[in-house]
């Protein structure tokens, strides 16, 4: 399944990521950049997310989508900016569609719309409110130190 393969994708990325930027709490939102051109069903790759991120540090988040416009280059006069698309309207929600250079009609380079990443997370806090959270295996760094009474020195 397609929205599987990107979500998997997306995840593969995020542990790694976490792996060497860890958080201090619970990852609630992932917000994703969408290129216009990606086509996938939303509920779909969600609900991969949902069985595919179990096992992992960010079980339990849920996906954003941040929908993010087309810009092409055009090589011939160098349009910088929205493309038009020759593609029938049917075929624009099946395929990739073609793109073309609104002022001069030359086949133009894809800048931005083709992206699926994660730009940014919502963390929870693990010091804010709410029931206990799950300790997780973490063992980074001293265990607080009980604030124990200081060592009576001198006299
Ligand atoms: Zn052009």
């Amino acid at each position: 399944m397609h929205e599987y393969s990107l979500a998997y994708g997306l995840l593969e990325a995020l542990v790694e990521h976490l792996r060497t930027h860890p958080v201090d709490g619970m990852v609630r939102t992932v917000h994703v950049r969408k290129g216009e051109l990606v086509i996938l069903s939303e509920e779909a790759i969600k609900e991969a997310w949902r069985i595919l991120s179990e096992d992992t540090p960010l079980r339990g988040s849920e996906l954003a989508f941040e929908v993010v416009r087309t810009r092409v280059r055009c090589r011939s006069c160098s349009y910088d900016g929205a493309a038009e698309r020759l593609a029938p309207e049917e075929a624009w929600h099946m395929n990739i569609p073609s793109l073309a250079c609104p002022s001069c009609g030359a086949r133009v380079d894809i800048v931005e719309g083709k992206e699926l990443a994660a730009v940014s997370l919502s963390v929870d806090e693990l010091s804010e409110c709410g029931p206990s959270p799950p300790t997780s295996d973490a063992p980074k760094g001293a265990p607080a130190r009980e604030a124990g009474r200081p060592e009576a020195q001198g006299r």
